[in-house]
């Protein structure tokens, strides 16, 4: 016997249409990328996306067709999440600060029909245009009177000219759940990119379970800072999570250094905020030399990388901001886990919530997650055993777009499929995770594992240090041995020496680094993490001190 409940798709259409008809005046706010502060509602977004909705029908695009973005966060970003997954076709987020022939790659890859770009890309757009075959529309997201004269880039409107002129009565067409609504693709450190292709479905169930409490627990009552980029895993679901909860959004736009974003939050009011730990760590060495506080951030999520435990200290004493430590990947939505602390904890003194919100967290409902040994064993749930993470739900990928890389799922005995997330972790016995390294990162000497990040979290903890990246270098004896590269504060000091005595102590002995490599900066991705692949091939003729 079927249920009687009213048989409705899950359509990213209805977050748009609900957040105009229960809090049509709440408040988007932007950046632009000209440098002032744009201001308008929801009701607004709502009425523009359906304009946009109208401008690509006119465009004789097909269903799933693919329009592509190159863009800061912002509120024409915004209409376009909606415009273009609401009416059926795939929106294609690139990441601009990929090389043009990877950006090429991508576009050509996705064959994206449209490619709708911030007037900061002019240059890489008119860069890579001629290699772009698929695509038929540039659209410059910029008014009228800003569309430069003579770019080169064939066919060139304005969004404002393409879109304006549109009606704004259009009706969400209804379709099966499971289409394709979005993509991204991951950073491809290793081969050619591969597209994650999120559905309406999952999209929809990722957005409910952002909003719970104990996950990133957006409420009417906040103004939304999402740092994270709308070009990377839909800036980990806050468009849609804020529309469906009547958050307040401010967009930083293109100005994401620590003075930018400080007096955003302050002017904006924001409460809430999200990104990665090199942006914080700018919006930090902004802050503390001028003595400045936060009037009203209270929460911020931080996660794409590890969030050093000098990062989390400094938030939560010397700010009063609670910090959430979120793990997740493109291929998730990118949400997996995310760390509050439990009521047992309430009690504990300061450091020792500190220590439980280092670990990335607890898993989300929706998802479930297991590590297993090299065999595919599962491993006990202790705090101490580390091995592969594997994880399933219904926002995680089941294959690539396009088939790219076979099938990634590793089944287990009832044939259910598990995706391999290239990350080791433990899990302690109250569920929560943490991420010891990325698989290929994890630093093996004498056949014991060496956390990379216990070694880079150490180093930054050390007054003088700014920023650390460590690798494994081989090792006659050892295989492999630790060395740490580290860049200082601007005017502060430190010798090797005394930051490897920093160790003792914090550490297993044998963990403590070989060597410490003083560098001007460390290579990092295009989604604010490290590249550790970079830094070996900086440091591939580098040989370990003599023992
Ligand atoms: P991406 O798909 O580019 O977002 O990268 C996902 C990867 O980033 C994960 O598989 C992890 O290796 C890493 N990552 C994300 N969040 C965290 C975190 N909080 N701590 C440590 N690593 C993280």
């Amino acid at each position: 016997m079927l249920g009687l409940m009213q048989d409705q798709p899950l359509m990213i259409s209805s977050l748009i249409e609900f957040a105009e008809r229960h809090h049509g005046d709440g408040e988007i706010v932007s950046r632009r990328v000209e440098g002032d502060i744009h201001r308008y509602t929801w009701a607004d977004v709502a009425r523009r996306a359906r304009q946009v909705a109208n401008a690509l029908d006119g465009e004789d695009l097909l269903f799933s067709d693919r329009v592509a973005t190159l863009a800061w966060n912002g509120y024409r970003h915004l209409e376009l999440y909606y415009g273009v997954s609401g009416s059926g076709r795939v929106l294609h987020t690139i990441n601009p600060r990929l090389h043009p022939d990877q950006i090429a790659w991508i576009a050509n890859h996705a064959e994206d029909q449209i490619l709708c770009f911030d007037l900061s890309f002019l240059p890489l757009v008119q860069a890579v245009h001629a290699k772009c075959g698929t695509v038929k529309k540039w659209v410059a997201l910029c008014d009228a009177d800003k569309l430069p004269a003579d770019s080169g880039i064939p066919g060139l409107v304005s969004y404002e000219d393409w879109m304006g002129a549109q009606s704004d009565d259009y009706a969400w067409p209804s379709f099966d759940e499971n289409s394709a609504s979005s993509m991204c693709y991951t950073s491809g450190t290793t081969g050619n990119p591969k597209a994650a292709l999120y559905s309406h479905r999952s999209t929809i169930l990722h957005a409910y379970a952002a909003a719970l409490p104990d996950v990133m627990g957006i409420s009417a009552r906040d103004a939304v800072l999402p740092v994270v980029p709308m070009f990377h895993v839909n800036a980990w679901g806050i468009p849609y999570s804020a529309a469906l909860a009547g958050a307040k959004v401010v967009f930083p736009g293109p100005a994401l250094d620590g003075k930018s974003v400080y007096e955003l939050i302050e002017a904006e009011k924001v409460t809430y905020a999200a990104g990665v730990p090199t942006v914080w760590q700018m919006l930090l060495t902004h802050m503390k030399p001028a003595g400045l506080r936060f009037s009203t951030l209270r929460r911020t999520v931080i996660g794409g990388s590890a969030c050093p435990p000098a990062m989390i200290h400094s938030f939560q004493q010397d700010y009063g901001v609670e910090v959430l430590h979120a793990w997740g990947m493109t291929e998730m939505s990118p949400l997996g886990t995310l760390c509050t602390l439990k009521n047992k904890h309430l009690d504990m003194p300061a450091d020792a919530q500190d220590a439980i919100r280092l670990k990335q967290g607890r898993a989300i409902f929706g998802v479930d997650m297991k590590i297993v040994d090299g065999a595919g064993k599962e491993l006990p749930w202790d705090g101490k055993a580390y091995g592969d993470l594997l994880v399933k739900g219904p926002w995680i990928v089941k294959e690539y777009f396009k088939g790219e890389g076979g099938d990634p799922l590793v089944p287990d005995e009832q044939g259910r499929g598990w995706f391999p997330t290239g990350d080791v972790a433990t899990i302690d016995a109250d569920g929560y995770l943490q991420i010891t390294d990325r698989s290929k990162d994890v630093i093996k000497s004498g056949g014991e594992w060496i956390s990379s990040i216990e070694i880079e979290n150490i180093a930054v903890a050390h007054p003088a240090i700014a920023m650390a990246a460590c690798i494994g270098v081989f090792h006659p004896k050892w295989d492999e041995r630790p060395v740490v590269a580290v860049v200082k504060r601007p005017g502060a000091d430190v010798t090797r020496e005394e930051l490897l005595k920093f160790y003792e102590g914090k550490t297993a002995k044998w963990q403590i680094p070989d060597d410490v490599l003083f560098v001007e900066a460390i290579p990092i991705g295009a989604t604010g993490k490290i590249l550790k692949t970079k830094l070996r091939e900086q440091l591939k003729d580098y040989k370990l001190p003599a023992a």
